[in-house]
């Protein structure tokens, strides 16, 4: 097995060369031409002996990822990206430019097991969780394109990011190293459809990073209806935990809720919601659900979407209405990943 050496962190390199008889600062330099030049090819390492790059040639790898499509937004300048990775499977991911700096929207997964009725990503089935290396891949290929830095990162593209839960949180480490691109966690969200014991575990962590919930209905009957993921873990199980995770590492957390016309979006939907929610240190993000095809949910009007907002502000619940941005490129995720794996398929003529 050739190694990942994107995903190794300075440890694990340094034990590497030493087993291979080099000394100990050939780990820093390989970390730094990876993490800090970014360079996509060993034979770049030009102050690497010839014999060092020649033997991570051979019993290593980068898992480096190709730019197959890039959509830029004529509103907004959102730019969505579609990467192939080396074993022909899609991901995505979005850059989007706030006024305090330019977030990245990754994904973790090839696909997703969540199953949640609303969403793209999960319709083209899950294939495989993605490793450390191609998650950095797809910060680093966005500098690389775009020559800009990315000062905020969301883990909420495609996948579930508790469910691959060692490489996301190897790949936090490394993005967050001083003699890496020295990210701040404060600078990082990490959202979840609600994986219970893995919010305690990451608790446990006590990472400064923003933890983003997916609630997306104020009781049980609609949130089964839409997130199955509720079924194994309810509404209370998962406030409860979230609890637990703001006692522990005294952060916020953001609750997410896309607004579903005639589904979760009324009057007393708000209200129970606000009831959930109080007391808690705590934020929601209201968002109109994105049309997906196969959903076939509507998003809720403005006027029901302020509404909604108005209950849970008289509430004392802090709440504000997510702006949309790349609403012409469909920036929302998921939906090129099935499009590229559609059209691969009928071009292979297997039926898809
Ligand atoms: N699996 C994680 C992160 C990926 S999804 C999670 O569930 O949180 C990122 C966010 O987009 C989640 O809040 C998810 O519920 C939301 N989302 C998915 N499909 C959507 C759609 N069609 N419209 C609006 N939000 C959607």
């Amino acid at each position: 097995m050739r190694k990942d050496i994107r995903s190794m962190d300075l440890e694990e390199l340094t034990t590497l060369v030493k087993e291979w008889g080099e000394p100990s600062f050939r780990a820093k330099q390989i970390f730094s031409w990876l993490h800090q030049k970014r360079v996509l090819d060993f034979d770049e390492m030009s102050d690497l002996p010839i014999t060092l790059r020649e033997k991570l040639r051979e019993k290593g790898k980068l898992q480096n990822l190709t730019i197959e499509k890039k959509l830029v937004s004529a509103l907004d300048g959102t730019i969505k990206y579609l990467f192939s990775l080396p074993d022909g499977e899609y991901v995505e991911t979005v850059r989007m430019r706030y006024e305090h700096g330019n977030s990245l929207c990754l994904s973790c997964q090839v696909g997703c097991k969540m199953g949640c009725r609303f969403c793209a990503s999960t319709k083209a089935g899950y294939q495989r969780d993605l490793l450390p290396s191609e998650m950095l891949g797809q910060v680093y290929e966005v500098m690389r394109n775009t020559k800009e830095p990315i000062h905020n990162l969301v883990l909420m593209g495609i996948g579930e990011p508790l469910d691959n839960y060692q490489n996301v949180l190897r790949f936090l480490k490394l993005v967050t190293s001083k003699d890496g691109l020295n990210i701040g966690y404060r600078h990082i969200s990490l959202s979840t459809c609600g994986l219970v014991p893995m919010i305690d575990a990451l608790a446990k962590e006590n990472l400064q990073l923003t933890l983003s919930v997916s609630l997306h209905a104020s009781d049980n009957e609609t949130r089964d209806e839409i997130m199955p993921v509720n079924h194994r873990y309810p509404l209370e199980s998962l406030l409860q935990a979230c609890d637990r995770y703001t006692e522990k590492t005294h952060r916020r957390i953001s609750y997410e809720y896309a607004l579903i016309r005639g589904v979760n979006d009324s009057e007393k939907n708000a209200l129970a919601l606000a009831k959930l929610l109080r007391g808690k240190l705590c934020h929601v993000n209201l968002i109109p659900v994105n049309y997906v095809r196969e959903a076939g949910y509507q998003k809720s009007g403005k006027q029901r979407l302020y509404a909604f907002q108005k209950v849970l502000t008289d509430h004392h619940i802090n709440a504000t209405v997510r702006r949309t941005l790349g609403a012409d490129i469909n920036a929302a995720c998921g939906q090129l990943r099935r499009e590229a794996d559609t059209q691969t398929n009928e071009h292979r003529g297997d039926g898809f």
